[in-house]
């Protein structure tokens, strides 16, 4: 289908928004995503007719919204083309999936003379989850860099590649410089090593088609808010044989085959890791926003914003006084930077007024920004929905900032 960006932007309630009277041009895809029709109608229409508790009930209204949750999951696992259903966990959100692999897998398999490989670009749940896990453990943290382009250093990677590491974690595309990392290469390279790898893909499975199988990749993460889905629900892929040595995450209904005082026993994948009433609507919705995006084609996305992406960089250097941080040949839908004529805080506001929406921070990676030598940055995030005509607004709020404060 040919990409029309018009007839996406009518599916999306709140693009018709306006914002201090202004029509709001949203710029905050990266921290999450806004919601199309079928998502929400979806959840209105399931609660209304289909809604009732998952695997417990004996009646039809149960047997429907179990059967629409598992469809969900075999939605998950055609989008991400896993070998199987039983690979794909519901989490609350990527955040959750990094924290279960490190409580589970990390915890059974990594001790004190260990070490894990991360990234200078990782986003702080890809760095703190592990550190908690350090201070009981002991294992080592050794951090790859990226250059000054953005790009990640392989060259560096495989140095501190070695037979003590254990695991490799790292972002498929970094948040802040919107860096597409050489994921099949880092997995290769890993698994000759002997190393497990981890890959958050919070900020790819919105953008870049995906296949496990392909990629060869152990752990996969992502949220299904940025990916036009509702809060709360997110994605653990894993390698069935994996899963299957894994201990549980937290314990309660579902996760058991039988409990008994002297013993329980664990249920299989993916149910072990799912204790407790799970997001069942949000998983709903996140299976018919994958289908919405399956729809359109995550090719045809893929290329639009790569080309929207690069012309957002075009604008945003046009302004003047502005350095971009992350100007790799290898991104995808994110632009950061910094001004000689403004704070980021200050620029935002500014932006704001315009009906225009970034983020500003450290957009959770702090040592990101360090390396660049910045504490914080203005950060323009793209969706399906994005314009040219929306980026030409935000260089026209952006000229107008530097006006303001030169
Ligand atoms: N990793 C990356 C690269 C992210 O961009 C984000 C969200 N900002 C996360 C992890 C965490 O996602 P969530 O807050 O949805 O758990």
């Amino acid at each position: 289908m040919t990409f029309d960006v018009e007839k996406i932007r009518a599916d999306f309630p709140a693009l018709s928004l306006t914002v201090h009277g202004k029509p709001l041009v949203f710029l905050d895809s990266a921290a999450s995503a806004q919601k199309p029709l079928c998502v929400l109608d979806a959840l209105y229409r399931q609660y209304r007719t289909e809604y009732a508790n998952v695997h417990r009930g004996m009646y039809e209204l149960s047997e429907k919204a179990t059967l629409n949750f598992e469809q969900a999951r075999k939605k998950v696992q055609s989008f991400i083309h896993a070998a199987s259903d039983k690979e794909i966990v519901f989490t609350r959100g990527a955040t959750d999936s990094i924290n279960l692999v490190a409580y589970t897998w990390g915890a059974a398999n990594l001790t004190a003379g260990d070490e894990i490989i991360l990234s200078q670009a990782e986003h702080h749940s890809n760095i703190v989850s592990w550190q908690i896990l350090q201070q009981r453990i002991g294992f080592t943290i050794k951090v790859v860099p990226v250059d000054d382009s953005g790009d990640f250093v392989f060259d560096e990677y495989l140095k501190l590649l070695s037979d003590k590491t254990k695991l490799v974690a790292v972002a498929h595309v970094s948040n802040v410089l919107g860096t597409v990392f050489p994921v099949k290469d880092i997995i290769e390279a890993a698994h000759k090593a002997g190393a497990v790898v981890l890959l958050d893909g919070c900020q790819a499975a919105t953008h870049l088609p995906l296949n496990m199988q392909d990629l060869d990749c152990d752990f996969y993460a992502f949220s299904g808010h940025k990916l036009y889905g509702p809060t709360g629900i997110g994605v653990l892929y894993g390698k069935k044989a994996l899963l299957d040595a894994m201990p549980p995450f937290e314990g309660g209904g579902d996760m058991i085959k039988s409990v008994s005082f002297e013993k329980s026993v664990w249920a299989e994948p993916p149910a072990r890791f799912e204790a407790g009433t799970p997001p069942i609507m949000q998983a709903i919705g996140l299976g018919h926003a994958i289908d919405y995006v399956q729809n359109i084609g995550m090719d045809n996305i893929d290329a639009y914003e790569h080309d929207l992406c690069r012309y957002l960089q075009e604008q945003v250097a046009s302004v003047g006084g502005i350095r971009i941080l992350g100007t790799s040949a290898n991104k995808t839908a994110v632009v950061s930077f910094v001004t000689d004529f403004a704070h980021p805080q200050d620029i935002a506001m500014v932006l704001d007024q315009e009906g225009v929406a970034v983020r500003t921070g450290h957009h959770c990676a702090q040592p990101l920004h360090e390396r660049f030598g910045v504490s914080v940055s203005v950060r323009a995030s793209l969706g399906l929905y994005n314009t040219k005509e929306d980026i030409e607004k935000f260089a026209a709020a952006l000229h107008k900032a530097k006006r303001f404060f030169s």
